[in-house]
């Protein structure tokens, strides 16, 4: 018989019940925060403009957030292409991506993110593209961002939702405010490294603090 190149025992460990049941389990992350560092931060840092490192942390109304966003790019003229020169430059979190990697081998993995598509991309990349579904921005000509385009209103969420309606178990972890709902509608959810603040409001989601921890929360 022609070999298959995967040995009896690797052949038994692939039809395991606990992978079986994995494949029939899908986990939703945030990816600012748990993958990525804050991307906004981050723009502020290299900018050299403070009022840029607000964040859902600080504003939990996104649309709030981003018309305030908006604004203080306009006053100091900062582009598009400024952004996403910031975002080339960035990495993901230490480990993150051996901890993503290891959760695709053994289950299905969608990032939810409040991101734009537009900023995504470099990261993505580094992170072997997994499956993103964030939001977009409006452009001028000159670059300037003029708007953006949520998926869906509280998109998070309503992905949790549809993926439940798919005969799935949802698993999700995010740190902050805007992955509340996504929690709160998943089957099993955990916040990853989250402010005090939340922590303190919401004493009866699972914190973890490290992907050690997050791994065995959404594996087990
Ligand atoms: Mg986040």
């Amino acid at each position: 018989m022609r070999s298959t190149g995967i040995s009896l025992q690797g052949a038994i460990e692939l039809i395991r019940p606990s992978v079986i049941e994995h494949l029939m389990r899908v986990v939703c992350l945030d990816l600012e925060g748990v993958l990525v560092p804050e991307i906004w931060i981050n723009v502020a840092r290299t900018t050299g403009i403070p009022d840029l490192n607000l964040t859902t942390r600080d504003i939990p109304d996104y649309h709030e957030l981003m018309k305030t966003r908006l604004g203080i790019l306009d006053r100091h003229g900062v582009t598009l292409p400024d952004i996403t020169g910031v975002i080339a430059s960035m990495e993901p979190l230490e480990g993150a991506l051996t901890f993503l990697s290891t959760l695709r081998e053994r289950t299905q993995v969608v990032i939810l993110s409040d991101t734009f598509q537009e900023f995504a991309k470099p990261l993505m990349q580094r992170l072997k593209w997994p499956t993103l579904f964030c939001n977009s921005l409006s452009v001028d000509d000159a670059g300037r961002i003029t708007g953006y385009q949520l998926r869906q209103e509280d998109g998070k969420r309503e992905a949790v939702r549809a993926l439940s309606t798919m005969n799935l178990t949802v698993y999700a972890a995010g740190d902050s405010w805007n992955d509340l709902t996504m929690i709160q509608e998943a089957h099993q959810g955990a916040f990853f490294q989250p402010p005090e603040s939340i922590r303190r409001e919401h004493p009866e989601v699972p914190v973890c603090m490290d992907y050690r921890e997050l791994e065995e929360f959404l594996l087990t």
